[in-house]
């Protein structure tokens, strides 16, 4: 058997992260077992389906490395299949027209809630009259589409993450709409909705395991009795937990997590979100290692590894995967990355005329990033933005003789300034003023950077140097004192 699962965004928003996480463990169960990835587009729901969307979850798929062997498939352009099943359905005298209308569904569920029942349909239209159904036609209402559900019927599987799942039937909410009353003359039925249209697509796929999120579970009951009313077999089912947020909750919106586009827009780099997605719900065999690719955790994934417990979205793990694959970046690598970020800061970037220079500052702050926007302020004071001297930089430079460093720094200064150079003159003011070299560095980094902490002082030196702009910097400094 090959083994053939899917990928099914609705594409009615962004790529969000909980559908990219399904998507990480369905690619890394299709490429474990040697088996298919296929991407299928649910965009039935009309009036909320956009092109961009689609567009959207396939780029933001592709950003992530995750690569599909088959589709996209836009259940769009299968309605004739839905409406097959539909048909076979009815005449299997397992679905029937149902004209309730949405008034009359709302009184019934008043009625069960004052009640204290929960709401459900109470499968009135069920056993119609050929009559009856006549005379509901010719009041001009308009029929959905109904499957049978069996009250007493318990419905088991053996999910691959949960173990065995029992459902009631009598839980399903009672017998459930598979499609909507038709708009059009032309139309043989309306809109199939998820339930009936996802069946029949796993069905003509070949999907051999499902794997979704959890919050599908009631679903898989509800779908369980479709494949058996269509004839079909049943596949394995797996069902990963919900993401949440570090207080426990749903992830949502608030949690500042939102679609996969923003967390790029954040500055993380798509092997580390794959990287972290891999471990939202998933423990490989070594527990310990935590930084892969995932072709190399696609050697290790099984779905009895994953968790059932839902699985905390963690930031600072996040942030210290995305600075562990920024770190190993080579500098002529980064500056590529990085480019977009200093733009968007407004620095004035030129990658071809100024290639080396912008590769030596990717290379001086590369290490002291854990996400790419951290770029711009990483680097603006080497972009020529002005300084602001922090208190501990003030009171580093009013110290008593540091004015004269400074100056002994700014007339030794000559045109061409390089490391062998620039070292020369700290140790030659050193020894002149006879001071420590740590004075000299520290008051160096105060006049020059504004502050007692950052990158490589006598790298940011350089760079500034060749910039030209160490000069003014260090006078403005002397003018603080
Ligand atoms: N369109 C559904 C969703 O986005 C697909 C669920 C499934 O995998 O069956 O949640």
């Amino acid at each position: 058997m090959t083994v053939r699962v899917r990928i099914a965004p609705s594409p009615t928003g962004n790529l969000h992260v909980g559908t990219a996480r399904t998507a990480v463990f369905n690619w890394l169960f299709a490429r474990h077992q040697g088996g298919k990835f296929i991407l299928r587009i649910e965009d039935t729901d009309k009036e909320r389906s956009r092109p961009e969307y689609t567009e959207n979850i396939q780029s933001g798929l592709t950003w992530l490395g995750l690569d599909w062997d088959e589709g996209p498939i836009f259940q769009t352009q299968r309605i004739d299949f839905y409406d097959k099943a539909i048909q076979t359905l009815l005449d299997k005298g397992l679905a029937y027209r149902s004209y309730t209308s949405s008034e009359e569904l709302e009184q019934m569920r008043e009625k069960q809630m004052a009640r204290h029942q929960a709401p459900r349909y109470d499968n009135r239209d069920r056993d119609l009259s050929a009559e009856q159904q006549a005379a509901y036609e010719a009041e001009g209402r308009k029929a959905v589409i109904r499957f049978k559900i069996d009250d007493a019927r318990e419905i088991v599987w053996n999910d691959m993450v949960r173990g065995e799942v029992v459902w009631k039937g009598s839980d399903l909410g009672g017998d459930m709409v598979v499609a909507r009353a038709a708009e059009t003359e032309g139309e043989a039925f309306g809109q199939p909705l998820y339930n009936l249209a996802v069946v029949v697509d796993d069905i003509d796929m070949q999907i051999t395991h499902v794997i979704r999120g959890e919050d599908h579970i009631a679903n898989t009951a509800k779908q369980i009795l479709l494949y058996e009313a269509l004839g079909a077999t049943v596949p394995e089912f797996a069902h990963t937990p919900l993401i949440l947020s570090q207080e426990g909750r749903k992830l949502s919106k608030r949690d500042g997590v939102t679609s996969i586009d923003e967390f790029k827009k954040m500055g993380f780099l798509p092997e580390a979100m794959a990287n972290y997605m891999t471990l939202l719900g998933w423990t490989p065999p070594d527990s310990t290692q935590e930084i892969f690719t995932l072709a190399e955790a696609a050697e290790k994934f099984e779905l009895e590894r994953v968790n059932k417990a839902g699985a905390k979205f963690d930031w600072d793990k996040l942030d210290w995967i995305n600075s562990q694959y920024l770190h190993k970046i080579p500098a002529e690598k980064l500056v590529e990355l990085l480019v977009p970020y200093w733009q968007e800061a407004d620095y004035q970037v030129d990658i071809d005329g100024n290639r080396a220079w912008l590769e030596q500052l990717a290379a001086l702050i590369g290490p002291s990033l854990t996400r790419l926007t951290d770029a711009a302020k990483e680097s603006h004071l080497l972009f020529g933005e002005s300084v602001e001297y922090t208190d501990d930089a003030i009171a580093q430079l009013k110290l008593a003789g540091v004015k004269e460093l400074i100056q002994a720094i700014l007339e030794a200064i000559p045109a061409n300034l390089d490391e062998t150079e620039a070292k020369a003159i700290i140790d030659r003011v050193m020894k002149a003023q006879n001071v420590k070299k740590g004075l000299i560095m520290k008051s160096l980094r105060a006049a020059l950077m504004g502050s007692l902490q950052g990158p490589d002082l006598i790298q940011s030196w350089l760079l500034l140097n060749q910039k030209g702009w160490d000069r003014s910097r260090l006078l403005r400094s002397l003018n603080q004192i």
